[in-house]
């Protein structure tokens, strides 16, 4: 089963507790989140719009709505994606290790967190703290 993740969405994933968008948004993401940590999976990394974005209410035509956003999550995602190999398909549960131990203290996730609406509920961030 291959899943198609844009860069920021790897530590996302992580902290995710229920909160989102909307209730497609939650469902898909709680669906995602279970299919990544399944030993078959198999992760194709983005940075673009991926199959969290796809039930976000704020995607149109692929793009995130909010310019400033988009281009704010494509800092993002490169932040993580300058630190894999974004042409590899990676096993899910053995990506996701790697990238924890990449990113395990406040000042490695500063450029990415730091401006993200969720990280006062996001287990991810509130870890690192
Ligand atoms: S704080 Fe925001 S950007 Fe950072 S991992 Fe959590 S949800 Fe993602």
């Amino acid at each position: 089963m291959k899943i198609n993740l844009r860069g920021h969405h790897l530590l996302c994933l992580q902290g995710f507790q229920g909160y989102g968008y909307d209730e497609n948004f939650i469902k898909n993401m709680e669906i995602i989140n279970e299919k990544r940590k399944s030993e078959g999976s198999i992760i194709q990394l983005s940075d673009s719009a991926d199959d969290i974005c796809r039930y976000c209410p704020n995607l149109e035509n692929n793009l995130c709505q909010n310019e400033k956003n988009d281009s704010k999550i494509k800092k993002m995602d490169y932040e993580i994606l300058s630190k894999l190999n974004k042409n590899n398909e990676y096993n899910g549960p053995e990506l996701f290790k790697e990238v924890s131990k990449i990113f395990n203290t406040l000042e490695s996730v500063e450029n990415i967190c730091s401006e993200c609406k969720w990280h006062k509920e996001c287990l991810f961030y509130l870890k690192l703290k």
